[in-house]
């Protein structure tokens, strides 16, 4: 099992950390060993000052597939849940600066909690029109909708099986909105999609 992330997918987002918007999705990884389920806390590493929260759908891969084309792609993925994808915000900076990979500030342990439940795709009236959000300590803090996404699920699917083969059980973080800021210790994490709240986790 595989955790793909998409960065860089929503304009507003793009704009608040200046960044170039990019013609191609931009794609990274990280490690199973990121993961967090079941509402476990997050515990701040001691390795970054900054650690932002980014909310993001996360779509679950049901069959394994590559070179897979947009028509087909709705058939590799069966569900859709939360995430967050944690960010060492300082940590990438310095190393996007240098131009060196920013896995560590992606990828360190507890960096990928996931919602427990993930919702059937066919539950969703319309795949291109799924709002979602995430509030700290209960203020709303992101919001965002799936159509405001500069490539949709199916382009998403397709783009990244023409380089890395899908596997059932893979999980793909398909990008942020805007408003990512820092957590604190003592932060309490709730994510929703529509009024169903999804993910609920504390900062310790
Ligand atoms: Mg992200």
């Amino acid at each position: 099992m595989k955790i793909l992330c998409i960065g860089r997918n929503y304009a507003e987002h793009i704009a608040e950390l200046q960044n170039e918007t990019p013609t191609d999705p931009v794609i990274f990884a990280k490690p199973d060993t990121a993961l967090l389920q079941r509402n476990q806390p997050f515990f701040m590493p001691d390795f970054s000052q900054d650690i932002h929260h980014e909310i993001e759908l996360v779509l679950r891969v049901c069959k394994n597939g590559k070179n897979i084309e947009e028509k087909f792609a709705p058939s590799y993925f069966d569900a859709i849940g939360l995430g967050i994808d944690f960010t060492a915000r300082d940590l990438q900076s310095q190393l996007k600066s240098k131009g060196l990979p920013w896995e560590l500030a992606k990828g360190f342990d507890g960096s990928a909690p996931i919602s427990q439940e993930f919702k059937p795709v066919h539950g969703f009236a319309d795949l291109n029109n799924i709002d979602f959000r995430l509030a700290v300590n209960g203020e709303v803090r992101q919001q965002g909708n799936s159509g405001l996404m500069l490539h949709n699920f199916n382009k998403i699917i397709s783009y990244i099986s023409r380089f890395i083969t899908l596997k059932m059980g893979d999980l793909i973080f398909t990008g942020t909105p805007s408003g990512v800021g820092p957590v604190t210790v003592g932060d309490q994490l709730t994510g929703f999609i529509g009024e169903e709240k999804l993910l609920d986790l504390a900062v310790k």
